[in-house]
């Protein structure tokens, strides 16, 4: 805050107060707020960026900030340790049945089902030596390979804008998708929404996958096909699944994800940790001051897009 304050006034504004706000602003900063070209024109005359409060970016319309020759930056990296974390979390949560566990334990019947039987969500399975499919090999899913190595796990990677000098050093394979999806015990995305990405985990690449294999999302709910996932979940033609995202945020009470106990879910908490939390607030203020100064952004998503419009980056 102070370091904001040290260039100008700092205003807050709800998404339905956004469009009054923001005339006079040189920076917005947002979190999930959409920051559509309405809300652009409106500041047009001040406005001089844009920072994402995190990592994914899906909510600023970015080819319309370039038309207006805004920058947009985000906070690259702060959240990484934390999603991986989670991302691993879900992993295991998922296949040792530790929620369906603690449930037994309040509803008072230890490890019993209503038959006096164990049941089968608490027999789990290891991730030891297992395959690990990532989509998406960037912050975090790097962070995610290193965790996984601890486990030693074989790492395949779909990510086709890798440098093989990446793949190297984290002992990783490279891998078509199909490939990934059809060997992989466990997948786990870590690619931005983009139109290239959205449904890219659809019917036909989850029909790919091993009854024993589980699919853990913490990149955004619209990489997956849900409806194609619910499917394969009802009919166990996948072992389960471990969500932290959704198309439809928050998860709406009638969703049929609710009804299935081979789901682990969080509501959206990969990057809330407190060692992120204040990365993020850190990093995107530098970013808005920067932006604020007249400098360029260190973290610019748009570098290459301003770049080819003439515009100094
Ligand atoms: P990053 O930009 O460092 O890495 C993304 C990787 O995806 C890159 O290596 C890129 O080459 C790859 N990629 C892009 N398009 C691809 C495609 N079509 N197919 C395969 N690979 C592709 O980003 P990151 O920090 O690792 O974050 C990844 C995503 O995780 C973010 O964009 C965000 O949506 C999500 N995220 C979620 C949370 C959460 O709270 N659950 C927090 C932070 C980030």
């Amino acid at each position: 805050m102070e370091l904001l304050e040290s260039v100008g006034t700092v205003v807050w504004a709800p998404e339905k107060k956004l469009m009054a706000k923001v005339q006079g602003a040189t920076v917005i900063a947002a979190e999930y707020n959409h920051i559509t070209e309405d809300i652009m024109d409106a500041g047009k005359d001040t406005l001089r960026g844009i920072v994402a409060y995190g990592v994914g970016y899906n909510h600023i319309d970015v080819a319309a900030a370039t038309e207006r020759g805004l920058y947009v930056a985000n906070c690259k990296g702060s959240n990484a340790e934390a999603v991986a974390e989670l991302a691993v979390t879900l992993m295991l949560n998922v296949s040792r049945g530790t929620l369906a566990g603690d449930r037994l334990i309040r509803d008072g019947k230890w490890r019993s089902d209503q038959s006096g039987n164990l049941p089968s969500i608490l027999r789990g399975r290891q991730l030891a030596r297992k395959t690990l499919g990532l989509v998406g090999m960037g912050e975090i899913g790097r962070r995610v390979a290193r965790i996984a190595k601890g486990f030693e796990m074989r790492i395949l990677v779909y990510d086709p804008y890798l440098s093989p000098e990446t793949l190297t050093q984290y002992g990783a394979e490279v891998a078509e998708l199909r490939h990934v999806m059809r060997e992989a015990d466990y997948v786990s995305l870590h690619v931005p929404l983009s139109a290239d990405t959205k449904g890219l985990i659809g019917e036909a690449q989850i029909a790919l996958m091993k009854p024993t294999a589980y699919l853990v999302n913490t990149a955004r709910g619209a990489v997956v096909d849900e409806k194609a996932l619910l499917n394969a979940l009802r009919r166990k033609k996948i072992a389960g699944a471990g969500l932290d995202v959704f198309s439809l945020e928050p998860l709406p009470a009638r969703s049929q994800f609710l009804k299935l106990n081979n789901v682990v879910l969080t509501p959206h908490i990969g990057g809330l940790t407190q060692e992120a939390l204040e990365e993020v607030s850190r990093m995107s203020a530098e970013e808005s001051v920067r932006i604020a100064r007249g400098e360029v952004p260190v973290n610019l998503v748009n570098r290459k897009e301003l770049a080819a419009r003439g515009l100094p980056v």
